[in-house]
Formats: structure tokens, sequence, C-alpha cells
């Protein structure tokens, strides 16, 4: 039988670890983006949801300046002194969590008096489903609790975001964070990242399941594409003269062609077009119009794959064999340039298209996705 990642688990495993029990446990889960991808760093729209699974972190308190981090499944425990003079080097993994400790300590003001963190997580890495932020928001909901800083949601979800970018070095937007933090069952968060307005969207799936489909090639936001994706925006914002790209409507896509580089204008139509899909998206999910919201995903992802380039051929191959077998709307999901592709599909149909995606994927040539259907969850919180 797997093993079982809770609150529990992660409570024992750092006792026997440290050898005493910690103060509290804390979690918080992944996401998967319903639509709505690379518009967080444009002050655009997102559309995604918690997932039910979670990375757990169990801490306990020290008075030395010494923070401690362990991993399940990851390598070694990470020692470092925050209490010498000058500000740690923070690398490797341990780089979310400490570099979450290193924030919050700036920006409440709190000394780090010294930690013991243990962290279990069945949140797949590098798959698109954010363990990144998972881990982020857990570590940060718990220190907002244990130095009582009062933080808001918002935030904690930025901490974890500024933990990302200026000490992991990925300049990643905060939409995982904010999905995180705000999740609610049967729910989407609908975000505005220029207005940072949250709102809860009841997804009402009734008899539909999400299928994820883990294509596990890896990826590095901190490198490549996503930069380089990231950069062209920002470029584009300098040429047009204004201050987000969320200032371009479609309506101006026009006059944006005349005045960008033929790559560059791609992304700029991606990011455009894809904020009025995320609207239109979010009326679709309301009126459980499962035939709109097949025509949305199907756009979003030709525009991430033709316009964005962000797309791979195992992730095409996840959309178009789960759509053949009978999904009524697919779409990669996440960053890109790897991960997940996710599917909706009737609950009844989930066996079949499982199937007929591992098949193509073989068929292909392909290692055979990991399968598995995310449900709609609560987002970060105290659980011990
Ligand atoms: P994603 O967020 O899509 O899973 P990222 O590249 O943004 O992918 O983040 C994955 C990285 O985050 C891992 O390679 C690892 O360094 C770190 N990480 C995530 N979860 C954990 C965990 N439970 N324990 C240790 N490190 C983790
Ligand atoms: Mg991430």
């Amino acid at each position: 039988m797997a093993l079982t990642i809770d609150a529990a688990f992660a409570a024992r495993n750092f006792e026997e670890l440290y050898g005493y029990s910690p103060v509290g446990v804390w979690s918080a889960p992944g996401r998967a983006n319903l639509i709505g991808e690379h518009t967080d760093y444009n002050a655009g729209l997102v559309l995604p949801f918690a997932i039910n699974r979670r990375t757990f972190a169990a801490i306990g308190q020290r008075t030395d300046g010494t923070v401690r981090v362990a991993s399940e499944g990851f390598h070694g425990v990470i020692e470092v002194d925050f209490g010498a003079q000058s500000t740690p080097t923070l690398e490797g993994w341990s780089a979310y969590p400490l570099g979450v400790v290193q924030v919050l300590s700036e920006l409440t003001g709190h000394a780090v008096e010294g930690f013991d963190i243990y962290l279990a997580s069945d949140v797949p890495t590098g798959a698109g489903l954010s363990s990144s932020a998972a881990i982020e928001c857990a570590v940060a909901i718990a220190l907002n609790d244990i130095w009582d800083a009062g933080l808001s949601r918002s935030d904690i979800a930025l901490a974890g975001q500024r933990a990302e970018n200026t000490v992991v070095g990925a300049p990643t937007g905060f939409m995982d964070q904010f999905a995180s933090m705000f999740g609610e069952p049967d729910s989407a968060i609908f975000l505005d990242c220029r207005s940072m307005d949250v709102r809860a969207v009841p997804l009402g799936l009734g008899d539909f399941e999400v299928l994820v489909m883990d294509t596990q090639e890896k990826h590095s936001h901190a490198t490549g594409g996503y930069a380089s994706r990231r950069k062209a925006c920002d470029s584009a914002v300098d040429v047009m003269g204004v201050s987000t790209l969320r200032d371009i409507t479609t309506d101006m896509l026009n006059e944006t062609q005349q005045k960008l580089d033929e790559e560059t204008f791609r992304r700029v139509k991606h990011v455009v077009t894809e904020n009025v899909r995320v609207e239109n998206a979010v009326a679709a999910f309301g009126a459980r119009d499962f035939e709109a919201i097949g025509e949305l995903f199907a756009a979003s992802h030709a525009s991430m794959r033709d316009d964005f380039e962000i797309s791979t051929p195992a992730l095409d191959l996840a959309v178009e064999s789960s759509l053949a077998a009978g999904a009524v709307a697919a779409r990669m999901t996440g960053g890109g340039f790897g991960g997940a592709a996710i599917a909706l599909v009737a609950s009844a149909q989930v066996p079949e298209v499982m199937t007929a995606v591992a098949e193509a994927f073989t068929a292909a040539g392909y290692q055979p996705p990991l399968q598995f259907t995310v449900v709609p969850s609560q987002g970060a919180r105290r659980d011990i």
C-alpha cells in the first residue's frame, strides 16, 4: 500500500528525527490551473484551484538561531545558522523553505530564534502542480502563526512568491501561492492579478472529474524558457509604453503587431487573448456549459503551443489523446516546458481515458504519464 502522507505522518517523522514533539503541523496544497497561463506576472486573470495533495510542515522551536530542515524523499538534514552576522547562503531544495524563513523574518522584523522543520508531501515535484507554492505556503502560514505575525492570506502568498523570486531565483508570478492560500472545496479561485481581488468560483463539476496527466518531463523555472518568456513580456511592455500587458486589449492587437517583432507579438497575443478566455471560462463554469469550456481549453492550449511556445510534444499528445478518448476539455497546465496536462472527463469514462492516453504514449515511444484525478480542496491551514 502506498504511504499515507498526512499531518500525523509528518509529526511522527519529526519526532523520530529530532527526538521531541513539534509545536504543530501546518499544510498547504498544490494547485492545478484551469485556465490563465503566464498571465499572473502580466497583471492578468487566472483560474486555478487547490488540489487534494498537500505539503505538511511539522515544526519545533529552537533558541539558538539555527534552522534545520529535512524533507521526506529529499536528501539530508540541512542546517543553517540564521543567528550569524551575514545572511546565510541558501541552495538546492532547502532554498524554498529556508527562503520563506528569511523573507518572513525580513517582512515582520522578527528575528529567527531557530526552528526544526520536517516536511512531507504528496504533491509531485516539477509536474506543473506547484509543489513549490505548497512548500512555501505551508512554511509561511506556520511561521505566521508561531510568530503571531498577523499577516493576511494575500501577504503570506506574496511572501512565498518573494522567497521563490529572490532566494530560489525563479521569476515566477503569484498565482500558485494565491491558489494554495485561498483554495476552497469544490471551487476554483478567480484571481485578478492587477487588483489582487480573489473570488471563489463554485465549479459544479458534478459527474466530471479533473484528470492530471503528468508527462514527468521535468522543468526548471529558474533557468530557461520561463525566464525568457517573462523577459519577452517585459520588453513588450516597454515598447508599447504601457504599465503592464493587462493594459493591452484585444482591439489593440493590430496596433501592437505593427510595433513588435513577430515572435514578441505572438507572446503578447497569447497573454491578451488568454485573459479573455479566463473571463469566459468563469462564465462557462457558472453555466456548467462544458462545450464552451472545451472550446476555451482548446483555444488556450493552441495559444500556448503556437504563440507562447511553452508546450511539448508529450503535453500535446496528452491533450489530443484524452480528447480523442472522450474528455470534454483538455489543456496543458502550469508554466510549461514539461509537467502536466489536465482533462475534464465524465467520472464513468476516467478509466478508459487513462488507458487510451497510456496507450497513445507507448505507441509514440514515450514513457506513459503518471495519471490521477484531483479534487478542488481547502487552502493552507493548521492541522495539528
Ligand atoms: P512545481 O512547482 O511545478 O512542482 P518547481 O520547479 O517550481 O516545480 O518546484 C519544484 C522544486 O521545489 C523541487 O525541485 C524542490 O527543489 C522544491 N520542492 C518542492 N516540494 C518539495 C518538498 N516536499 N521537499 C523539498 N523540496 C521541495
Ligand atoms: Mg513551481
